[in-house]
């Protein structure tokens, strides 16, 4: 089990050193190898993705990621900044299939910004086109721009675009998660204005007619966002486009509490993955052992279970989290009144506590929610 660990900026190497703490407690024959990326990357590289990070990637057979991205790079040309990283082994590794659970813990209702009774129990799986969109389409630029930079610039484009094979496969595998789950799923595009998005629209029906168990319905994004905070638990998997699942996720990250709890993986044909957290560097709080590493140990459960075939780890992780949380302990973002605030760290040693003692006992194989 070969893994390319790539911590990256901000928060990133803080909450991967807990996951790896979590993962040395498995007892399973993990190989890592650490490489840099993001700004990271590009401050000893003069490269937000070097050539040996993006090979380590590709040869692994999973990537545990962290997060890139700093304000300090804002002023780069943006092929040089951390972003690029991220979108970089999107495209070269062909992980066209983002998988968002958001997945509310009883023990976190009080955290979420909605009212208890609308996000108890809520269980719901946004899947996200990954390697298409406005983020990959062709042309982009600015015109008018003597110097490369946006001053004196007069317009600025990106091209939105989707292919019939991008949309196929994103599809099956939407459908197919749907048909492990409670069957429903619902395609979120925008058909009334953009042209891409009908032909989104079209080809998912397509594909639905070889799924038939599965009941189908469309909903425009601005519609979707709307009732993911009215009534989210109407949904059970939802699939749409890069842009729209970008921002459709980070909503449903805070109906669980906060963006700290959100695991992902993003797969390719192959079965390899990248498994990082649903957030990003969080620069602000970079550095001062606060943050809340759930999410990145999460998705090492999502790790285990998607690509290293070890369902029974997985739900071992999954267990340890939810016994940590019943056990009062929280980070500053999802800390409430009467609970007991954590450190990264000590967040980690619980997981890795409670992981310890549930070792030897069956851990018996929650019903998979992805
Ligand atoms: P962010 O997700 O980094 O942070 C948003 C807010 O959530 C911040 O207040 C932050 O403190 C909080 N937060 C995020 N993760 C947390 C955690 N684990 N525990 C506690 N609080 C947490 O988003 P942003 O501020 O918009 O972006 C910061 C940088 O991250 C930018 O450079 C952006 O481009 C980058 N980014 C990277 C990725 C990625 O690496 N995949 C994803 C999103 C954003």
């Amino acid at each position: 089990m070969k893994i390319a660990v790539l911590p990256g900026d901000g928060i990133g190497s803080e909450i991967v050193a807990e996951a790896l703490k979590v993962m040395a407690v498995l007892d399973l024959p993990f190989e890592t190898e650490h490489a840099p990326v993001g700004g990271t990357a590009y401050e000893l590289h003069g490269n937000p993705l070097p050539d040996a990070t993006l090979r380590l990637a590709q040869q692994a057979d999973a990537v545990l990621f962290g997060a890139v991205g700093d304000w300090k790079f804002d002023t780069l040309e943006r092929s040089l900044r951390p972003e690029q990283a991220i979108l970089g082994l999107r495209k070269h590794m062909g992980l066209f299939a983002n998988f968002r659970p958001a997945i509310c813990y009883e023990e976190l209702t009080d955290a979420s910004s909605l009212k208890p009774e609308l996000v108890a129990g809520l269980d719901i799986l946004i899947i996200r086109e990954l390697t298409g969109d406005i983020y990959f389409g062709q042309p982009r630029g600015r015109r008018v721009s003597p110097d490369g930079a946006f001053k004196g610039a007069e317009e600025a484009f990106d091209t939105m675009r989707y292919s019939r094979p991008e949309i196929e496969r994103i599809a099956h595998v939407a459908f197919q998660a749907a048909r492990k789950r409670n069957k429903r799923l619902t395609s979120v595009d925008k058909a009334n204005v953009l042209e891409t998005f009908q032909f989104w629209k079209d080809v998912v029906t397509e594909v639905h007619a070889q799924y038939p168990d599965v009941a189908l319905d469309h909903m425009y994004v601005d519609n979707a966002a709307m009732q993911l905070v009215k009534a989210p638990k109407r949904f059970d998997v939802i699939v749409t486009g890069n842009m729209f699942g970008d921002i459709l996720s980070d909503e449903a990250a805070m109906l669980t509490g906060s963006i700290g709890m959100l695991p992902s993986a993003s797969l390719n044909a192959k079965g390899q993955g990248l498994y990082e957290p649903s957030h990003g560097s969080a620069p602000d709080i970079a550095g001062k052992g606060i943050a809340n590493p759930l999410a990145t140990i999460l998705s090492v459960a999502m790790m285990l279970k998607f690509t290293l075939n070890q369902p029974e780890a997985a739900a071992r992780i999954e267990a340890a989290v939810k016994q940590v949380l019943a056990s009062g302990l929280r980070t500053a973002d999802i800390w409430s009144a009467g609970s007991t605030r954590a450190s990264t760290r000590e967040m980690g040693d619980a997981v890795v506590a409670a992981l310890a003692k549930l070792s030897g006992l069956k851990t018996t194989i929650a019903k998979t929610t992805l």
